[in-house]
């Protein structure tokens, strides 16, 4: 650990809609060290897809007017589409939200992992490699090999047929161990994990998410789990990126987040999460603002019982409230956590101290002294 394998920096992705620009991701930064799990978390709707999928390279419609995306500490933004090609799948891989749509209904299972072996890391059209791969056996059973191999370490039972059958043959479970060792046949140094489990009943989703962990220490890849549930980012993460309409709003360590939760939308998120003693939360009333014509100063304000007049106004710029821990909102003081890109400068305004901290109150979700909750 120690080296970034992934940096965002001041990162916007718009869009062109019939009401006008729509800026989904404004101004984001956050780090994946090597070896790291770190884990994105938000409502649906919050701008997480569009963020990883800006980091693959997978959104053509979208516009990105300012940022970095720095993989290994090369900025890939500035890459041709051959070289962005080159490194997805190989470099980078994704594991997509629902393995009915994720994988081909009309190829097996084995076909489409030749496919994934095959074209790994090599640009998208080359009729000479083409006509080589086909006359190569060789090459054909050596992947023949490798993907049965893989479905085995992804816990399938029986490889070999898994490998002849087609999607609709398999359990939604299989599915997603299928997916799982799609994106890991390459072994890649980044996997990108878009909520992973969550087209699975909690069963299956646990024993997912188990068995995705354990590959991915094994090989010390770096992980980004995309996620709305702060219960499962506790389970799989060493840290947290808490999202709100398309800006990060907390960032911290797992433990620190959940012994001290800051933000008054990951405490509202924490609060939603059902417990033994309060059963199930009230939730955050209220929707996500709308991308066209978001408010000028914290996008949370429509939707925070702590809002004062000054937060319409005034940008809540990430803060350092703990050594490594950083808040977007007005109720904390502390030097800015980043660079204070031009774009998205503000003063501090002072709208008082959290109420929690007055009060001396306990972090929401009845957190124990170990980060946990009792649900
Ligand atoms: S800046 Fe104001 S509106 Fe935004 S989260 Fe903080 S207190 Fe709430």
């Amino acid at each position: 650990m120690g080296e970034p394998i992934l940096e965002v920096k001041n990162l916007h992705v718009h869009f062109e809609t019939h009401d006008g620009t729509a800026e989904v991701i404004n101004g984001i930064d956050f780090t994946i060290e090597r070896g790291e799990t770190a884990a994105l978390v938000g409502e649906t709707g919050c701008g997480k897809s569009v963020t990883v999928k800006s980091i693959m390279g997978l959104l053509p419609s979208a516009t990105i007017p300012e940022g970095e995306i720095r993989y290994k500490g090369e900025d890939v933004l500035s890459l041709s589409d051959a070289e962005r090609h080159s490194r997805r799948g190989k470099e980078m891989s994704m594991i997509m939200q629902d393995p009915m749509t994720s994988l081909n209904p009309v190829l097996t299972v084995g076909e489409q992992m030749m496919d994934v072996l095959k074209w790994q890391g090599r640009p998208r059209l080359s009729l000479s490699k083409l006509v080589r791969d086909a006359l190569s056996t060789g090459s054909k059973a050596e992947h023949r090999e490798r993907a049965i191999e893989m479905l085995g370490e992804v816990e399938i039972s029986a490889p070999e047929r898994v490998f002849e059958s087609y999607p609709v043959e398999l359990s939604g479970g299989m599915r997603q161990r299928v997916l799982i060792a799609i994106a890991l046949l390459s072994e890649p140094d980044l996997l990108i994990a878009d909520e992973p489990g969550t087209a699975l009943d909690v069963t299956t989703e646990a024993k997912v998410l188990d068995l995705l962990d354990e590959l991915v220490e094994e090989r010390d890849t770096s992980v980004l789990y995309i996620t709305h549930d702060l219960g499962v980012a506790r389970e799989v993460s060493d840290r947290i990126n808490v999202m709100y309409a398309g800006e990060i709003v907390e960032q911290a360590p797992t433990a620190d987040l959940f012994a001290n939760p800051q933000h008054p939308y990951t405490r509202g998120l924490l609060e939603s999460i059902p417990t033994l003693s309060t059963g199930i939360g009230d939730g955050i009333e209220g929707h996500l603002p709308d991308y066209t014509d978001p408010p000028v100063g914290c996008r949370f304000v429509e939707r925070c019982p702590h809002a004062e007049p000054a937060c319409y106004d005034a940008y809540p710029y990430p803060r350092q409230t703990g050594s490594d821990h950083a808040t977007a909102c007005h109720l904390f003081d502390g030097p800015p956590a980043r660079e204070r890109h031009e774009s998205l400068a503000a003063d501090p305004v002072d709208i008082g101290t959290a109420p929690w901290l007055v009060a001396g109150g306990d972090a929401p979700g009845d957190v124990s002294a170990d980060g946990g909750t009792d649900q």
